[in-house]
């Protein structure tokens, strides 16, 4: 039997003949199984969906309740068969409710990580490695280059600016489901206790962190409607990176433009998004978190998606370490 067998990229995305189902379907199919809530790896419209509750919840904040025919909850570390495959979730560190996916048939165990990291985050539970005999891992920052610094060190560059700034207003860019809430906990770990304030296409999200025990703080919107604009001078403001180049981002007093990504250890992105104060802050494995990972769990092979493989692959080459690409379609690096 070869891996293939029990999983094997296709145009919808990862499928399972035994147990007929897709990881993470980019169209709508039968069943899906879904590892985590964003928008490139949890679409509406499949028939049935199992996930964890809580990307369940964000689906359904996201899409509406009729995002799928039937949900079906995953609990974690909990053994589920569907057909003749055993079926498990794993927790994956990358934002709430985020998990890997086991699947087991005829003594052979591959795990579907999704998107995955190793460091602390203080909005959802962190990643635990599973033992199994091929290893699907994301590629974002999959290049030597790639070093996240310390989170707390890059929160630590906001909180110097609001001080050396009083007078400015900080926006600070941020995605929608898992960053913007990961550096507002990180701002209130710090002892910022101030009111944030949030645009309005985060508040369903914020609020959905807060009532599963994440405690963001006293939020406020975002609107400047009825006030002056001195308002928020010396406030911090998050908002979705897009909503950073329309007009609501002129209304703020002298704004120190920032932006939370992985991709800010790019300078010329940073350069090229007008972003003053860049913050390098990642949902995703740097470079060493991906090779330490594989060093951890050592399967007889990696299968390598979304983002530049290459590196990696060679890397294996390297170990005499088999390694693939998968070539999946529809993943986009996100806003990161
Ligand atoms: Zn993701």
């Amino acid at each position: 039997m070869k891996p293939e067998d029990l999983l094997r990229p296709t145009p919808e995305g990862l499928y399972c003949p035994p147990g007929d189902f897709f990881i993470d379907p980019v169209r709508p199919v039968e069943r899906a199984l879904v590892t985590h809530g964003h928008a490139d790896h949890a679409r509406p419209g499949n028939a049935r969906v199992m996930a964890t509750e809580e990307t369940l919840d964000i689906m359904a904040i996201r899409y509406g309740e009729a995002f799928a025919g039937e949900r079906q909850v995953a609990r974690l570390g909990e053994t589920m068969r569907i057909g003749d495959v055993a079926v498990s979730f794993h927790p994956a560190g990358h934002v709430l409710g985020s998990a890997q996916i086991a699947v087991e048939w005829q003594g052979l165990r591959i795990v579907a990580s999704g998107d995955y990291k190793r460091r602390a985050d203080p909005t959802c539970r962190g990643f635990e490695p599973v033992p199994c005999d091929v290893f699907i891992t994301e590629a974002t920052f999959a290049l030597p280059v790639f070093r996240h610094p310390d989170t707390a060190a890059e929160i630590g560059k906001l909180l110097d600016s609001l001080r050396h700034f009083p007078e400015r207003a900080h926006l600070v860019g941020a995605y929608a489901l898992g960053k913007a809430q990961r550096v507002i906990r990180h701002l209130r770990e710090a002892g910022y206790d101030r009111p944030i304030y949030i645009h309005g296409a985060l508040k369903k999200l914020c609020d959905y962190y807060q009532s599963r025990g994440i405690d963001l703080g006293r939020l406020e919107p975002a609107t400047v409607e009825g006030g002056k604009k001195g308002d928020f001078a010396g406030a911090v403001i998050v908002g979705p990176p897009s909503a950073f180049a329309d007009k609501w981002a002129r209304r703020f007093p002298d704004p120190v433009a920032s932006f939370a990504s992985g991709w800010m250890r790019v300078r010329q992105r940073a350069r090229q998004r007008g972003v003053e104060l860049p913050l390098i802050v990642s949902d995703h494995c740097d470079w060493d978190e991906l090779t330490e990972t594989v060093d951890e769990l050592r399967p007889q092979e990696l299968w390598v998606t979304h983002g530049r493989e290459e590196a990696l692959l060679r890397w294996c080459e390297l170990r005499q370490m088999r390694a693939r690409p998968l070539h999946l379609v529809g993943y986009e690096d996100e806003a990161e």
